[in-house]
C-alpha cells in the first residue's frame, strides 16, 4: 500500500477533483506559474503565501469558466424557471492567508445563505444569489484585556480573484426621493456544484455614483465638492450592519434594502424578457410566475413585494389585481426568528420621505387585505389591530413580517418546532387564515464544505467503509449503524478525532501561544454571544466546576477545556459583558495552581467560518443550550453532528429533530421544554427562588457579585447580576440544576471512550437529514415548483450544436 495521504494531500485532491474537475496536473501547474507570472507579476523569489494563492485562485477559476459560460448558455436556451435567492447577508469572507492549504473556494462568513447556494447548485437549479458586495464585512474581533474591541474588516484590500465586475450591466439602484440616482454595478462569483458540471451565479451589487452625480444640481458651481460628494450615494454599500438577531431601523439600512432590492427587480425583469424569444412587442407577464420564483431570507429584502408591484403596475401597465395575483404567486418567505426585538417594522415616516410611492402601494395592499379580514370577521377590530400591515400603536410602522406573509404564497420556518410556534403563536392568525401557506423547511448544512472540506480525515474514513456517495446522498450515512460495534472502525473514529483535536490545540499554541491538554475534553461552544444562546449558562457551570476542584482537589475530575468564542454585536452591551465575564472566568481558573491541567477555558478571539472549519472537526461536546422555543433552527449543531461531537442540548430548534434522528438517548437533552417555558412564564419567573434554593448556584453567583473575578473591580458585572436576578428573559437559572446535572453525565460517559465513540458513531449515521441538498430538494418541489437535476449541464469539453449564437443572460 502507498504512504496515506496527509490531511493536505486528501483535501487538495478532494478540492481538485470536486470543483475543478478532474484535469491534467500539469495543466494546472502551468497555469498556476502563468498567473504567478503575468497576473500577479511576481517570480517565485518574491512571491508572498499570498501571491502563491491567489495564483492558485485564478488557476482554479480559470477551469470553473468554460462551465460557468457553459451553464449560463444553458439556462437561456432551455429557459427553465429561475430561482432567485434574495438575501442582506450574503458575504464573500477575507481571502485566506494560508497557501495551498485553503485550496479554494469562496469562504463566506453567514451561514445560512451559503450552503444554500452549494446545495443550489449540486442539484443542478437554475439559481441565483442576489445580495450586496459589502466592502467591510463583519468586522473582526480582537480582545483586549478580555473585552471586544471591533476592527473594520476590509477585505478587499488585496483584491478578490473570485468575483468579475460587469460594468455593461450597471443598473440603476434606486431613485431617492431626497437625493439622486445611485447605480448598482454588479459583480459576479461563480458557485460550483458538486461534481455535475453546473455553475451558477451570485450576483451582489456595489453602489456607485452616476458620474453627472451632483453636477447638474452645482452646476456654477463645486466640481470639487460634487466628486467628493459622491461617498453619499456609494456608503450605501460600504458596510454590513453587525447586528444579530436586532431591528435597529437606521435610514442607510433601508436604503441598502430597497437598493438591493431595485437592482435584482430589474434584473430579473430583464432576463425574464430576454429568455422570452419570439413574443415582439409588449411581453406577456401572465408566465412570470410560472418562470420566477423569488425566496426573501427574512425580511430584508420585503420591499421586493411593492417594488415589483411597481413594476407591473406603473411601468408595465397591469391592472392592480392581475399585478398583485403574479405577485403573490412569485414570492416565498423564509422567517428565521421569533425574537419581537428582531422583527422588522420600519417607521411610516421613514418610508414617506424615502419610498413614498412603495408606501402608497403597501397602503393599497393593506387596504384590500383588511377589507377581506373585516368581511371574514365582522367587527373584530382587534383581529384587525394585530393582522394590520400598518401597526398605529405610538409611532406608525410597516411590520415587515406582516407585509411578507401577505405578499408571498409560502411562508416557512426552518425547523418543525420553529414552524410550529410560528403557526401557533407568532403569525396565528394569519396561519388560521391561510394555513395551506404556512410550511416548514428544516435547515442543513452543505456536507462539501462541512465535511469534505474541513475533516478529510474523516470523510476520508467514511468513504472506506460505505463508499463516496454519501457526498451527494448523505442519508447514506445510516450505513454506519452497521460498524458501531466494529472495534477497528471505533478506534478510527476516535484517532480521527484525536488528530483534529492534537492539530487544533498545534494551532492554539502557534497563533496565541496558549497551551492546552490534547487529552482533555473540548467542550465547545460557539455561535454569536446573545442572552438567548446563554452563554452565560454555560459560565455558571465553568465556575462550578471550578469550585468542586476547589473544595475538593484530589477528588477524580474528567478534565476539560471549555472554549467560547463569538462575536458580540456592537451596540449590545449586555453581550459584549458576558465576554468579558468569561475571559475574567478564564483568568481566575488558568492560573490556578489548584486546577492544574483538569480545566482550561478559552475563549476563542474572532470566530467566523475559517476559524469554524478548525474548531468543529476537533470537538467532543457541542453546547446548544438556548433557552427553549428561542433558537429557530441553528445549523452550528448540525456541523457538530456531522463531524462526530455528541450533543449537550435543551429541546429547541433543530435539537428536537437531531434527537429525533439519533434517538434521544443519544444526545445530552436537559431542561425545560416550550411548554415547561410557557407554564413558568404564566406562574411569573422568579429568579430569587433557584439562588435560595440551590447552594452551588447561590455561591456561584456570590462570587461574581462580590468581584471574585473582577478584583480590582468589584462592581464590573453588576449590570449582568442584576439581569440575572430581576429581568432574566431567558430563565438561565431555571435550567441550572438539570444542566449541572446532565454535564456529569457528560463526564461520566467520556470516561468511557468506547461508548462514547459508539455514541458519536450513531449521530454521524443520523445527520443524513441536515444535509442542505434535503432542504433544497424541499423548497424545490413545495415551494418553487421546480425540480432538482431537471438540468443536466454537459461538461465544457463536450462540444454541443445547439449552443450558439449566445447572448448573455
Ligand atoms: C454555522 C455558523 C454559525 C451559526 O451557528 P449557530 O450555532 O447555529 O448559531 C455562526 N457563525 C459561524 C462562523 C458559523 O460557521
Amino acid at each position: 500500500m502507498a504512504t496515506p495521504l496527509t490531511d493536505q494531500e486528501k483535501r487538495k485532491q478532494i478540492s481538485i477533483r470536486g470543483i475543478v474537475g478532474v484535469e491534467n496536473v500539469a495543466e494546472l501547474k502551468k497555469s498556476f506559474n502563468r498567473h504567478l507570472h503575468f497576473t500577479l507579476v511576481k517570480d517565485r523569489n518574491i512571491a508572498t503565501p499570498r501571491d502563491y494563492y491567489f495564483a492558485l485562485a485564478h488557476t482554479v477559476r480559470d477551469h470553473l469558466v468554460g462551465r460557468w459560460i457553459r451553464t449560463q448558455q444553458f439556462y437561456y436556451e432551455a429557459d427553465p424557471k429561475r430561482v432567485y435567492y434574495l438575501s442582506l447577508e450574503f458575504y464573500m469572507g477575507r481571502t485566506l492567508q494560508n497557501t495551498m492549504i485553503n485550496l479554494g473556494l469562496q469562504n463566506f462568513i453567514e451561514n445560512r445563505s451559503s450552503c444554500f447556494l452549494d446545495s443550489m447548485a449540486t442539484l443542478g437549479l437554475a439559481a441565483y444569489g442576489y445580495g450586496i458586495r459589502y466592502e467591510y464585512g463583519i468586522f473582526n474581533q480582537k480582545i483586549r484585556d478580555g473585552w471586544q474591541v471591533e476592527e473594520a474588516d476590509d477585505w478587499l484590500r488585496h483584491g478578490n480573484p473570485w468575483e468579475k465586475a460587469r460594468p455593461e450591466y450597471m443598473l440603476d439602484g434606486s431613485k431617492w426621493v431626497d437625493t439622486q440616482v445611485v447605480l448598482a454595478m454588479p459583480y459576479d462569483t461563480p458557485i460550483p456544484g458538486y461534481m455535475n458540471n453546473t455553475v451558477n451565479t451570485m450576483r451582489l451589487w456595489s453602489a456607485r455614483a452616476p458620474n453627472d452625480f451632483n453636477l447638474r444640481d452645482f452646476n456654477v458651481g463645486d466640481y470639487i465638492q460634487a466628486v467628493l460628494d459622491r461617498n453619499l450615494a456609494e456608503n450605501i454599500s460600504r458596510v454590513l450592519y453587525p447586528n444579530d438577531n436586532f431591528f435597529e431601523g437606521k435610514e442607510l439600512r433601508l436604503k441598502q434594502e430597497y437598493f438591493v432590492v431595485a437592482a435584482t427587480l430589474q434584473d430579473i425583469i430583464r432576463r425574464f424578457k430576454t429568455t422570452k424569444k419570439g413574443t415582439p412587442g409588449r411581453t406577456s407577464f401572465e408566465s412570470f410566475p410560472d418562470k420566477v420564483a423569488i425566496q426573501l431570507n427574512d425580511t430584508h429584502p420585503a420591499m421586493a413585494i411593492p417594488e415589483l408591484m411597481r413594476i407591473f403596475v406603473d411601468i408595465e401597465k397591469l391592472d392592480w389585481d392581475t399585478a398583485w395575483d403574479l405577485t403573490r404567486r412569485t414570492f416565498a418567505y423564509t422567517n428565521h426568528t421569533v425574537l419581537p426585538e428582531a422583527l422588522e417594522r420600519w417607521p411610516v415616516e421613514l418610508l414617506e420621505t424615502l419610498l413614498p410611492r412603495h408606501l402608497q402601494i403597501i397602503y393599497q395592499i393593506n387596504q384590500s387585505h383588511l377589507d377581506r379580514i373585516s368581511a371574514l370577521f365582522p367587527n373584530n377590530i382587534d383581529k384587525l389591530r394585530k393582522m394590520s400591515l400598518i401597526e398605529e400603536d405610538g409611532c406608525k410602522r410597516v411590520n415587515m413580517a406582516h407585509l411578507c406573509i401577505v405578499g408571498s404564497h409560502a411562508v416557512n420556518g426552518v425547523a418543525e418546532i420553529h414552524s410550529n410556534i410560528i403557526k401557533t403563536e407568532v403569525f396565528r392568525d394569519f396561519s388560521e387564515l391561510e394555513p395551506e401557506k404556512f410550511q416548514n423547511k428544516t435547515n442543513g448544512i452543505t456536507p462539501r464544505r462541512w465535511l469534505l472540506l474541513c475533516n478529510p480525515g474523516l470523510a476520508e474514513l467514511i468513504a472506506e467503509v460505505i463508499g463516496e456517495d454519501y457526498v451527494k446522498d448523505l442519508g447514506q450515512l445510516e450505513k454506519l449503524n452497521d460498524f458501531v460495534d466494529d472495534a477497528a472502525f471505533i478506534r478510527d473514529v476516535s484517532k480521527v478525532k484525536q488528530d483534529n483535536k492534537l492539530k487544533f490545540a498545534q494551532y492554539l499554541e502557534n497563533e496565541y501561544r496558549v497551551k492546552i491538554n490534547p487529552s482533555s475534553m473540548f467542550d465547545v461552544h460557539v455561535k454569536r454571544i446573545h442572552e438567548y444562546k446563554r452563554q452565560l449558562l454555560n459560565c455558571l457551570h465553568i465556575i462550578t466546576m471550578y469550585n468542586r476542584i476547589r473544595k475538593n482537589p484530589t477528588a477524580p475530575f474528567v478534565p476539560r477545556t471549555v472554549i467560547i468564542g463569538g462575536k458580540a454585536a456592537p451596540g449590545y452591551h449586555m453581550a459584549k459583558m458576558i465576554i468579558k465575564l468569561i475571559t475574567s472566568v478564564g483568568e481566575v481558573v488558568n492560573n490556578d495552581p489548584v486546577v492544574g491541567n483538569k480545566l482550561k477555558v478559552i475563549f476563542l478571539e474572532n470566530y467566523r467560518v475559517s476559524l469554524a472549519e478548525k474548531v468543529i472537526p476537533a470537538t467532543d461536546l457541542s453546547e446548544q443550550i438556548s433557552t427553549a422555543g428561542t433558537e429557530a433552527s441553528g445549523t452550528g449543531n448540525m456541523k457538530f453532528m456531522l463531524n462526530g461531537a455528541l450533543t449537550i442540548g435543551t429541546m429547541d430548534g433543530a435539537n428536537v429533530e437531531m434527537a429525533e434522528e439519533a434517538g434521544e438517548e443519544n444526545l445530552f437533552i436537559f431542561g425545560m421544554r416550550v411548554e415547561d417555558v410557557a407554564e413558568l412564564d404564566k406562574k411569573g419567573y422568579d429568579a430569587m427562588s433557584y439562588y435560595k434554593k440551590i447552594p452551588e448556584l447561590k455561591e456561584v453567583m456570590d462570587q461574581i457579585t462580590s468581584g471574585f473575578f473582577s478584583p480590582k473591580n468589584p462592581e464590573l458585572f453588576k449590570d449582568l447580576t442584576n439581569m440575572l436576578f430581576k429581568y432574566d428573559r431567558f430563565k438561565v437559572f431555571a435550567d441550572f440544576e438539570a444542566y449541572m446535572k446532565c454535564q456529569e453525565k457528560v463526564s461520566k460517559l467520556y470516561q468511557n471512550p468506547t461508548e462514547w465513540t459508539k455514541m458519536v458513531i450513531k449521530n454521524i449515521a443520523a445527520t443524513g437529514k441536515f444535509s442542505s441538498d434535503r432542504t433544497i430538494t424541499e423548497y424545490a418541489t413545495e415551494v418553487w415548483g421546480v425540480k432538482p437535476t431537471d438540468l443536466k449541464i454537459p461538461p465544457p469539453n463536450e462540444p454541443r450544436e445547439s449552443i450558439k449564437n449566445h447572448k448573455p443572460t
